[in-house]
């Protein structure tokens, strides 16, 4: 019921091919064909932990339908060290963010639906996805060739866009858990049990979870438009699961109980066969999602608790000013946010120059 084969990404300069695992756990039939993949960012490796706990999960009580784990998704990202740190967010060579190659054309989108006004909708889905997979193949043909982080990307994208469910397995850089949810799937998000949530429209950036979610919410949109109702096909999100060079196998077990149950509404698992303890989750729509940028160079003590709520007017940063060492000034500035907001990230490093992300907050939130 489970196997592992290995999926060539890409060619090193030695001949050496870049590989990844894939994992394929054979479920009862009549369920739904799930992808998930973890550390695409090669610092990003608690994924991996979480895909773990889930296999045992399968294991332990065989679920419906096919799921296919892709952990350590990225073979030059997770390598890419300097120092005692791991890099392996942006491709080293172009400086590309690995998570924004992956492709989608909503080019001939009005003459799908158009053609498509009257069929059912196991139809639609095949005429859809074949229309995917024909855009990545058209991509990946160009006489031109390709980026190494597009190369890589495609190839994953392709295993991918088979799947109904899309989970893509992240972490922040010193980061509380947070989950990125496409609007359409809120009233289902809860059940991951991830404390901070931030909903996403149905805009395509590049990355893995609106490579998938963007083509069917897309769809169902345009259809709408022409007074067809389709409901969105196909789930996608990213799960940040904690801080960056870390690892927390029993945190990791924790959240896969939480994507365990989630499919558990999706009709992989009865309900009720993965029991976690409910946490508080709060939400705010993407464009509250707020990042504060440092207004002067220094050095930083981070002070807002991450997923605390915080007050307006409340110092979150002390920025010190080492320089001023035995001058009259003051020795620190101090930083606080113009609204209340709740902390879900910080910058890695005490040390910054001025412009620097410091943070990034949930604001104007509610209850998810
Ligand atoms: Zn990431």
């Amino acid at each position: 019921m489970i196997s592992q084969t290995l999926l060539e990404v890409g060619q090193q300069p030695n001949g050496e091919p870049a590989q990844v695992p894939v994992i394929t756990v054979e479920g009862a039939p009549g369920g739904p064909n799930v992808y998930l993949q973890a550390n695409l960012h090669g610092a990003e490796i608690q994924g991996n932990a979480v895909l773990a706990a889930f296999l045992e999960l399968c294991r332990a009580q065989r679920p419906k339908g096919t799921f296919t784990l892709v952990p350590m998704a990225n073979p030059i990202g997770i390598n890419q060290k300097s120092g005692e740190f791991t890099l392996g967010r942006f491709d080293p060579i172009s400086g590309e963010n690995w998570n924004r190659q992956y492709h989608f054309s909503n080019a001939d989108l009005d003459a799908f639906c158009q053609a498509h006004l009257n069929s059912d909708e196991t139809t639609i889905a095949a005429a859809f996805r074949e229309r995917l997979r024909a855009q990545i193949a058209q991509r990946q043909a160009s006489p031109w060739g390709l980026k190494t982080g597009q190369t890589m990307a495609l190839r994953l994208q392709q295993l991918a866009l088979e799947a109904d469910i899309v989970l893509d397995l992240h972490t922040g850089p010193i980061s509380d858990r947070h989950l990125y949810v496409p609007e359409y799937a809120r009233a289902r998000a809860h059940h991951f049990n991830i404390p901070l949530n931030i909903l996403m429209p149905s805009d395509f950036g590049g990355a893995l979870d609106e490579a998938h979610f963007s083509p069917w919410w897309q769809l169902s949109q345009r259809f709408a438009e022409l007074g067809r109702t389709l409901e969105v096909l196909v789930d996608a999100f990213t799960l940040e699961l904690g801080p960056q060079e870390h690892l927390d196998p029993a945190q990791a077990g924790r959240d896969a109980l939480g994507i365990g149950r989630y499919l558990e509404v999706m009709g992989c698992w009865p309900e009720g066969t993965h029991q976690v303890e409910e946490e508080i989750q709060h939400a705010c729509q993407l464009a509250d999602y707020k990042a504060l940028y440092s207004p002067c160079g220094g050095q930083i003590e981070y002070l807002a608790p991450l997923g605390q709520p915080v007050k307006a007017g409340v110092p979150v940063a002390r920025i010190w000013h080492y320089e001023r060492l035995g001058q009259d000034k003051p020795m620190f500035t101090e930083v606080s946010l113009p609204c209340d907001a709740i902390p879900v990230l910080h910058f890695a490093s005490a040390n910054v120059q001025e412009g620097t992300e410091l943070y990034k907050f949930l604001t104007h939130t509610f209850a998810l």
